[in-house]
């Protein structure tokens, strides 16, 4: 081997080492958090958030024990998925109406429907059968819990009112929900909107028979709060930074 190959390969080598230790260290931290809660560590999904980290590093993560993926892009998420099979993906960012059949493809779970018009259209997406997927497709309704306007996601009221109509498309099943926290400067910060997250799928469950067709999954929680989220119930939880170190500033 030349001594440039050969330093690829420790370079290499020890980014695995970097990866698999932060994912050991988030999900120690993950697992304690649940502890506390008094929750089975194994009912949190970790989802990473790998925007902007290209594919050849994304490879060494599966390396160091990645399997699932979380891309806020249809397009930047097609690039790595036609050099990395073997991982799974979710959607994680607002899904443009032209690109619903590729994310289909795509994506084992989008997290994101946000509209009752979008998921219309994936369900008349799956009935035609073109995609290959197996219906019902998961999704999750994501719910701007905080009002923010600067959020995609239904007005938690606008959610219950629309519920009856989503549970009705035959080819989506409802997981549960999502949502994308306020920006705040501490974990506590988030814990309202966490809380209000879970009461509000406590509430639509519980509310007849469209209800009863939302499943229990809530995507909540981030690098900086994840911790509290598993604490206020998150069933999955989108880690980026946490895992991959820092975004370059102009990045998302
Ligand atoms: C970027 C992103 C994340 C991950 O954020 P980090 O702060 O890097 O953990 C989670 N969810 C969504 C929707 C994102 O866009």
């Amino acid at each position: 081997m030349d001594r440039q190959a050969g330093e690829d390969r420790s370079a290499a080598e020890g980014d695995i080492r970097v990866l698999r230790a932060a994912r050991e260290g988030v999900l120690e931290r993950l697992g304690a958090a649940c502890t506390r809660a008094g929750r089975d560590p194994r009912d949190v999904r970790l989802v990473a958030v790998s925007k902007t980290v290209p594919a050849e590093r994304l490879r060494l993560a599966t390396t160091a024990g990645f399997d699932l993926f979380g891309e806020n892009r249809v397009q930047e998420a097609a690039a790595k998925a036609s050099l990395l099979p073997g991982p799974r993906w979710h959607l994680v960012g607002h899904l443009q109406h032209n690109k619903a059949r590729t994310a289909l493809e795509l994506f084992d779970l989008i997290e994101t429907v946000d509209s009752v018009e979008l998921a219309r259209r994936l369900d008349r997406l799956l009935a035609e059968g073109a995609v290959g997927r197996a219906v019902p497709y998961p999704v999750l309704l994501q719910v701007n819990v905080d009002a923010d306007p600067a959020k995609a996601g239904f007005d938690p009221d606008e959610l219950a009112a629309a519920l009856p109509e989503l549970a009705a498309l035959p080819n989506l099943r409802l997981e549960g929900l999502m949502t994308v926290g306020r920006l705040v400067t501490g974990a506590e910060e988030a814990r309202p909107t966490f809380v209000a997250l879970r009461r509000l799928s406590e509430r639509l469950r519980a509310s007849g028979e469209a209800g009863r067709s939302l499943g229990g999954a809530l995507s909540m929680g981030m690098s900086d709060d994840f911790e509290v989220a598993c604490e206020e119930g998150a069933t999955l939880v989108r880690v980026g930074r946490a895992l991959f170190g820092e975004r370059a500033s102009a990045a998302r």
